[in-house]
């Protein structure tokens, strides 16, 4: 965190600060900006010439005062897959969000979700209070979103007594809450298992280099057309181009896999675990062709961990829209990489950060020149498979 000038508030430092941004929607004074550091992700920052000493920020912090969780053993899981099938393969698991954002707007309720901004170079919270709003909310975007305002909006609506239903990762649902400061009857809350989130200024970089000049008019990271278990990473372009490409293939995301550039805090998260502070987790069941077979036909199926009655209670009335199997919690998070514990941080990442700074040609050149000659043959044999195909 940088502090402009002296003062006495100290929050959440560098490796463990989340970005959440709770601090600054708590402010009564507007002395806390949310700014880009130099590895590319959200910090506050202080300007103590505004700052009234009430160390609001500090008590409101997740990190530094952390959000109960739920009890362990209150989770149940489901296996869930959405009835709709075109709103499936616009999802990037099961649909689940769809059919809880829908089933919210349906009954005069609000939904915050994330967003990417018009030129898709970064990606931020918003609100819809209509259905055709829900659409750029759905599928994941695998960089770290800006809550901005929505925390505010989010009080006001549940002030007005309005349903609200809002999504996010673990620790903005955690900022969330503890900017609340109470129990909302109104309130649901989604989060996502969460692998991490990588940089913002990584992405920003990672797209103009492969943009060039081009306008980019769309940006898939769970494109499906080769199967849920296969999903490509599609970017559209004005000129009618685009670029698909396998996960593996793909250099941003071989590097987000590959824990290359998420957050600091992403490498010792104390919301990733299997209590949660959520009414739901929704993920992806990787492992559902051999762990659930009846519900796999390589479209996409959620996994949906339930902590509250709350949560318990909108998935009985989704019975018409989704098809739910119950699992065991063993099973739901098995083949899951984010489901639980620590990302193990890569030493990759102290050296991306340290000796190419935000240097995207080099992130390119960086991620393929570290796999074993075996991985890029690999990946070869299978890109050139899947052309004949
Ligand atoms: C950074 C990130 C890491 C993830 N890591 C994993 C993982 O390791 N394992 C796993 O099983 N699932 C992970 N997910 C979740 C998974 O990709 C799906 O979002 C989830 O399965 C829900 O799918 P769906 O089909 O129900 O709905 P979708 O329509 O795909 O759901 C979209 C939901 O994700 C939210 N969302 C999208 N992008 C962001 C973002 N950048 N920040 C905050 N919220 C966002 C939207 O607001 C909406 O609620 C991750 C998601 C993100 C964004």
């Amino acid at each position: 965190m940088n502090n402009k000038r002296d003062t006495s508030i100290r929050l959440a430092d560098r490796d463990s600060c989340t970005g959440c941004s709770a601090c600054a929607s708590v402010c009564p004074s507007g002395c806390i900006t949310i700014v880009d550091d130099s590895e590319g992700f959200l910090q506050p920052e202080i300007d103590a010439s505004k700052c009234v000493q009430c160390h609001k920020c500090e008590a409101t912090c997740p990190v530094i005062s952390p959000q109960p969780k739920s009890l362990p053993g209150e989770t149940k899981a489901y296996a869930i897959i959405n009835n709709n099938e075109e709103i499936r393969l616009s999802s990037s698991s099961g649909g689940v969000f769809h059919a809880l954002a829908d089933y919210i707007i349906s009954n005069g309720g609000v939904v915050f979700g994330a967003r990417f901004d018009e030129d898709f170079l970064g990606v931020h919270h918003d609100y819809t209070e209509s259905r055709e709003g829900i659409a750029p909310f759905m599928r994941s975007k695998y960089l770290q979103s800006r809550t901005e305002e929505s925390f505010r909006e989010c009080r006001e609506f549940l002030n007005q007594g309005r349903q609200v239903l809002y999504s996010g990762t673990p620790c903005q649902i955690a900022g969330l809450l503890k900017m609340l400061g109470r129990k909302y009857e109104n309130l649901l809350t989604v989060d996502l298992i969460c692998h991490g989130v990588p940089s913002p200024g990584v992405w920003r970089k990672y797209l103009k280099w492969v943009a060039k000049c081009k306008k980019v008019t769309e940006v898939n990271f769970r494109n499906k057309e080769y199967g849920w278990n296969n999903f490509q990473i599609s970017i559209g372009f004005s000129d009618g181009s685009r670029l698909s490409e396998g996960q593996t293939d793909n250099r941003y995301f071989r590097g987000f896999l590959r824990n290359v550039f998420l957050r600091r805090s992403c490498y010792h998260c104390m919301y990733r675990t299997s209590d949660r502070v959520s009414d739901l987790t929704i993920a992806d069941y990787w492992g559902a062709d051999s762990l659930c077979p009846e519900m796999f036909d390589n479209k996409g199926t959620s996994i949906v961990l339930v902590h509250s009655a709350e949560g318990h209670n909108i998935l009985n009335k989704l019975s018409n829209s989704l098809t739910v199997k119950e699992q065991s919690i063993g099973n739901a998070v098995l083949c899951n990489q984010g489901a639980n514990g620590e990302n193990p941080i890569s030493s990759r990442r102290n050296r991306y950060f340290f000796f190419h700074g935000l240097g995207l040609q080099s992130l390119a050149d960086y991620v393929a020149a570290h796999d074993a000659p075996v991985v890029r043959v690999r990946r070869k044999i299978k890109k050139v498979w899947r052309r004949v195909k």
